[in-house]
């Protein structure tokens, strides 16, 4: 097998998954009743994507978001693994693809719903990436039962079975989120740096060390890359135009919240005027609008 992992400055960090706490699942609480469970839908000839086929945020808690499935002659590479309950119904859809194995999963940022299901891929032989700085992120997490293998920093690229898969890390929903570009496909998986259903709207984690004005730049610079269709973190599969279209919005709204700082408007007013004009700040983004008017002030 020839793999080359390249990379601006590439830290192996520990050798392998750690445990830290005992074998508890993440699961708590009582989420509502999951709707249909996901399915695979074909994005290239070698490349699919396994997505939650009513796009709710309620179903992210049960199933976690889209992962990108890379078909190579060597074996596959996965972005995004879903939570840990979904192992063997990711597993099975890769089979359902190739017979060949799962040997590398990238994953685009830290968060439960894309990392959830690492320990277990790492547990049959997958090898493990993320960026560096996600990887820190993901060791602050106490409830985090194991880290990756590899942490890379600014860029990298795995080549397997005569395919590429390039890495590049932007700072937007998290300090280190990972874009993986397919060139042969024209294709780029966003991770939650692009989410594209009404439901599920972009967000920043603050707490992660996401921005808004990075993600702005993150765009701009990933709207100059050579792709045709872009993965989401959650959504289906969009057009360049469409990234674009998503981008406009969230500059628009960006816009909006520094000119009502500035005519000092409370939250609540804020929060009103943004669900209203732009259908963005209620739900999930609600808890974003403290963030923004402190970064936009
Ligand atoms: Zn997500
Ligand atoms: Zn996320």
């Amino acid at each position: 097998m020839k793999k080359i992992l390249k990379s601006a400055v590439l830290i192996a960090l520990f050798s392998a998954f750690s445990p830290v706490i005992g074998g508890s699942s993440p699961q708590r609480g009582s989420p509502p009743p999951p709707g249909p469970p996901p399915i695979l839908v074909k994005i290239g000839e070698d490349l699919h994507m396994i997505q939650n086929p009513q796009n709710v945020v309620s179903d992210i808690g049960a199933y976690g978001g889209n992962i990108s499935v890379f078909l190579t002659p060597e074996g596959v590479i996965l972005v995004d693994s879903k939570n840990e309950r979904m192992h063997d119904d990711v597993v099975a859809k890769v089979k359902s693809l190739t017979d060949k194995p799962i040997k590398y999963l990238i994953l685009t940022h830290n968060h439960a719903d894309h990392s959830g299901g690492a320990a277990k891929l790492h547990d049959i032989g997958v090898t493990v990436l993320i960026s560096a700085n996600d990887r820190e992120n993901m060791a602050a997490q106490s409830n985090q039962q194991a880290l990756p293998e590899i942490g890379y920093s600014g860029q990298a690229v795995i080549v397997m079975g005569g395919k590429e898969a390039r890495l590049r890390e932007f700072r937007g929903h998290t300090r280190g989120d990972t874009v993986v570009y397919f060139p042969a496909d024209r294709v780029i998986a966003m991770g939650d740096l692009l989410t594209t259903h009404e439901d599920i709207p972009p967000i920043v984690n603050y707490g992660d060390g996401g921005s808004w004005t990075d993600w702005k730049k993150s765009i701009d610079e990933i709207l100059t890359m050579d792709f045709d269709t872009a993965i989401p973190g959650h959504g289906p599969a969009v057009n360049k135009q469409q990234v674009r279209d998503i981008r406009n919005k969230m500059v628009a709204i960006q816009e909006r919240v520094r000119a009502l700082n500035r005519e000092k408007k409370p939250q609540e007013d804020i929060t009103q005027i943004l669900v209203k004009e732009f259908n963005w700040g209620a739900g999930p983004a609600a808890g974003n609008i403290a963030g923004m008017m402190q970064e936009f002030r």
